[in-house]
Parts: C-alpha cells; sequence; structure tokens
C-alpha cells in the first residue's frame, strides 16, 4: 500500500480540506504514513491569506527537495490556497513539485497521483467547480460504534458554502476560493445527523462569509424575524433551526466565519431561541475605524457592529465574542489605530486573531501603497494583544469559583494545547474557553459534557475539576482499551491572541 502524509497550513477551511484528503486517498487504497518523512506521496495543504503563510509553503518545499533527491518516486502535492493561486507557475518555478491541485479539485488526486505513477507529467489541475459544485460529506469518526457511543471525534467541520462574494481590499479568500456556491440544506442535514450517530456531539458549520447562507434548493421556510427587505438578510438563521429540530442529539452548533453584514435581527433572535447555539460567535471586525473600515471595503460602519454586538450581547446573556484584527493597512494613521484599540475595549472581546498586513496577489489594496513601516506595524500589533490579553485574563479570573459545562474534546498531550500537567483531559465551554480539568486520569470522559469548578485562571485558559455530581456520573476508563478517539489531527485555536 503506498503511504500518504498530509500537512495543513491555514485556517479551519484548510483543516477541513485535508481531512477530505485523507478521507480520499484512504478510499483510493493509501495508508497514512506515521511519520511524514516515510510516505511516498505527501501533501502540503496551504494558505495564502497572509504572505508569511505563502512564504512558509516555499521554505518547505525547498526542505522537501532534499527528501525527494533521497528517493525519486517520492510525489510531492501542493494543494489548498496557494495551489489555487499560483497553479503551474508553481511547477515552473519548484522543481520539486509533482502534483498542484485547488481546493476544488480534491476529489480528482487519486487519478492525478495515478497518471504520474504511469509515467504522466508534473499535473496542475485547479478548476473551480461553479457549475456543478462539490461538497465532499466527512467519513463517520474513527472507532464510533452505529448507536453513537460518545469518545469518539466529538467536534466535526461541516461546511455548508464555499467562496467569498465580499470584495474586501485586503482579502485574496475570492480568487483563491472562487464565488460563493452553496450546499443543498438536506445534505448539511443528512451530513451532521451522521456524524451525530456516530458520536460527534459539536459541529461547526463552515464557510468564508457562513451566515450569507441560501438554501439552493429553495426549501428552508423564512426564519422569523426575517425581512424580505433587508437586502443583508439570508437563509443562515432558518438552516440554523431546520439543524436544531432535524438534529435534535446535537449538543453544541457552532459556525466560522460570519461576516458582520450578516448579523441580522433573524439571526440573533435565532441565537436567543436555541439552546443548541453555545454562547459565543466569532465575529471578524478588522478595525476600529470607519476611514479604514470604508478602505477595506467592509461594508458596515463601527457603530453599524457596535449596534447588531449589542443586540446579540441583549438577547444572549453571558455571550462572549471573539474577533479578528489587521493593523497596518495602508494609509493606517494612529488615530484610526487608536479606535481600533478603542473598539476592542468598548465591545469587550474575549479573544483576539491580530494580523499584521501583508500585500496579496489580486487584490484591490494593492493599488494602496503598502506605506505602514514594519516596525509601527509590529507595535501596534503588542500593543492590540496586551489589551486583548488584559480583557481575557479579566474574564477568565471572574470564572474562578463559577461552576461551568465543558464539552471534552481530548487529553491535553494529543490536542497540543500543553496544559500544566500535559496528561490532563481538555475541552470547551459553551462560550469557548478552554478547561483542562484536572484529577480525571481515571475516567473516561471524552464526548462527555461535563460540569467543572474553576479553581484557577491560565494566561489563555482555566484550570477545573469535575463537580461530585459530575464525577458520580463518569465512566471508568478501561484498561487496556482504547485510547481516546484522535480528534488530535484537527489543530483547534485557542480563544485568545495570535501573530500574524
Ligand atoms: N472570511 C473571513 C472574514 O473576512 O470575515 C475571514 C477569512 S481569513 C481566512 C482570516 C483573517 O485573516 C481575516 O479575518 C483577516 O483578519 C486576516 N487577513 C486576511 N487577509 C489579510 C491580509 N492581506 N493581511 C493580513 N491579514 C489578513
Amino acid at each position: 500500500m503506498p503511504r500518504y502524509a498530509i500537512t495543513t497550513f491555514g485556517c479551519q477551511m484548510n483543516v477541513h480540506d485535508s481531512e477530505r484528503m485523507h478521507d480520499v486517498l484512504r478510499r483510493a487504497g493509501y495508508a497514512e504514513a506515521g511519520d511524514p518523512d516515510e510516505a511516498d506521496v505527501l501533501v502540503l495543504n496551504t494558505c495564502s491569506v497572509r504572505e508569511k503563510a505563502e512564504q512558509k509553503l516555499r521554505s518547505e518545499v525547498g526542505r522537501l527537495a532534499r527528501w525527494k533527491r533521497e528517493r525519486p518516486d517520492r510525489v510531492l502535492v501542493v494543494a489548498g490556497c496557494v495551489a489555487q493561486q499560483e497553479g503551474e507557475r508553481l511547477l515552473k518555478q519548484m522543481r520539486a513539485i509533482d502534483v498542484v491541485v485547488g481546493p476544488d479539485n480534491i476529489p480528482e488526486l487519486p487519478g492525478l497521483l495515478g497518471d504520474l505513477a504511469l509515467g504522466g507529467l508534473p499535473i496542475a489541475r485547479t478548476v473551480f467547480d461553479t457549475e456543478a459544485p462539490r461538497f465532499l460529506a466527512a467519513s463517520p469518526p474513527q472507532g464510533a460504534s452505529a448507536q453513537g457511543a460518545p469518545g469518539r471525534a466529538p467536534t466535526a467541520f461541516v461546511t455548508i458554502m464555499k467562496g467569498c462574494d465580499e470584495r474586501c481590499s485586503f482579502c485574496v479568500v475570492p480568487y483563491t476560493r472562487g464565488p460563493e456556491r452553496y450546499r443543498p440544506s438536506d445534505e448539511i442535514v443528512a451530513e451532521i445527523a451522521g456524524l451525530v450517530a456516530a458520536g460527534t456531539r459539536e459541529v461547526t458549520l463552515l464557510g468564508q462569509t457562513v451566515n450569507s447562507y441560501r438554501d439552493p434548493l429553495g426549501a428552508l421556510p423564512a426564519a422569523p424575524g426575517a425581512s424580505p427587505d433587508d437586502p443583508d438578510e439570508s437563509e443562515f438563521a432558518a438552516l440554523l433551526r431546520r439543524i436544531a429540530a432535524d438534529v435534535p442529539g446535537l449538543a453544541r452548533l457552532r459556525y466560522t466565519s460570519p461576516h458582520p453584514r450578516h448579523l441580522t435581527p433573524s439571526l440573533i433572535l435565532a441565537h436567543a431561541e436555541l439552546a443548541v447555539l453555545p454562547r459565543h460567535v466569532h465575529l471578524p471586525v478588522q478595525s476600529g475605524s470607519d476611514r479604514v473600515l470604508r478602505r477595506m471595503i467592509r461594508r458596515y460602519t463601527r457603530a453599524e457592529y457596535v449596534a447588531r454586538t449589542r443586540a446579540l450581547a441583549a438577547a444572549v446573556p453571558g455571550l462572549s465574542l471573539s474577533t479578528d484584527i489587521i493593523v497596518g493597512f495602508p494609509g493606517e494613521t494612529e488615530d484610526d489605530f487608536a479606535a481600533t484599540l478603542s473598539l476592542v475595549r468598548e465591545v469587550g472581546f474575549k479573544g483576539l486573531f491580530g494580523f499584521k498586513y501583508s500585500r496579496r496577489p489580486h487584490t484591490p489594496a494593492l493599488r494602496l501603497p503598502d506605506d505602514v513601516p514594519e516596525d509601527v506595524k509590529g507595535a501596534r500589533l503588542s500593543r492590540l494583544f496586551e489589551e486583548s490579553e488584559a480583557l481575557l485574563s479579566a474574564h477568565l479570573q471572574g470564572l474562578v469559583g463559577t461552576t461551568q459545562e465543558v464539552l471534552v474534546e481530548g487529553r491535553d498531550k494529543e490536542r497540543g494545547h500543553g496544559g500544566p500537567g500535559g496528561a490532563l483531559w481538555s475541552g470547551r465551554t459553551g462560550r469557548h474557553e478552554i478547561a483542562h480539568i484536572e484529577g480525571a486520569e481515571e475516567l473516561d470522559l471524552l464526548g462527555e459534557i461535563v460540569e467543572v469548578a474553576v479553581v484557577r485562571a491560565n494566561k489563555h485558559s482555566l484550570q477545573a475539576e469535575l463537580t461530585g455530581a459530575a464525577r458520580a456520573a463518569a465512566r471508568p476508563r478501561q484498561r487496556g482499551g482504547a485510547e481516546p478517539g484522535r480528534p488530535a489531527r484537527r489543530a483547534l485555536p485557542v480563544l485568545s491572541a495570535e501573530g500574524g
């Protein structure tokens, strides 16, 4: 059996695409190599949202040229956004690459590898499936029983749309992922029902502007609160309602990334009424300055963002918000940046991904001079993180002594959280705070939603213990039994600052 390995760069969308590539390759008779160095086929699934991510790919291919020289029959595949953006050019620029495959062409990967094995030339396949969009469903989580044994792969991503029709001036996504295409609601519901039957407790709906969703079959009734005259209205709230009604066994339903424009009254009402929606929303704002938001072509003002998030917070008591922010966008002044800091304080974000602006191919902002010096961008990013860390820290401290419900996603060492002790169970609260659970080594908590008492706040996470009732209800871990399943392949971002 030929062996393959996949290295993933970038966002959840890429992590999800990698999972589909695992499925496609396994079905075609490939086996996963324990160590990428031992693979016959190595796939680099790339990201091009920021320049730094693209540079990572180039240095990785440089390193792998040596890996190929050792055994020239090895195959190097470049997939994902850089593949889509560069296409054939990659084959010309980097001779070590054998196959370039775009996000919409994943199902064709085994065929391309087969052609190559028969002596075919290096090939690029980067065609959008605009006419007949394909959405690859996940295979059931590993080790799950048909009855839905809790404990295997408790969280999963489900794609509901691909592409993006926004034209944010900094963003390469419309050029690497194509125009918006939506998945039929029947298919979405069927995939989620299958996952839940196999033990999944939490699903995250994925899309570039996930809340612009419209059912291509027109099968969804209008959601309560939806106004037909509102140009920002979509059928996303209706989809959430259908999932909640048709898959009652689903414990948590998250989504990422929504666009603030589509945070409409119908979506706010869905949050108020659907218990399956946890009390956390990640809502990228990008800047707190109207002047910069206009130049970014974000199509909302600061006041509109604040009004919508206030309405959401009023509808969902205890809601926490996190966001994405770009610093050093062309023309960003100290005053603009001060407006961003004041917005962070005003909204009180509990998590923040911050990025230094980088010029991307094809984007409208290429016409603007990249005039904020690199050291100024760096200093602004540090100030932004100081602000957000202080907010997160105060928030986490405030939770010490409270009880919280945590969905246990795995064990620290497998999930890469590296929490103190390294062998603890960990998971997330409904508000997405990471919680490490102490003193439960002998119990099997994977996939359970357990009540914990928060005993300490770490920098980015909570330290907690099971309550007496949760401990009494938990199953003992079977000695010599299967180790907890492997959601580990999925690198979940922590709810905290991350560099760009
Ligand atoms: N579609 C989502 C949106 O814009 O609301 C997010 C997509 S992107 C994968 C994630 C984040 O990367 C963006 O929210 C933005 O903060 C950041 N980003 C995108 N393009 C960038 C650029 N040219 N330079 C720096 N950061 C960028």
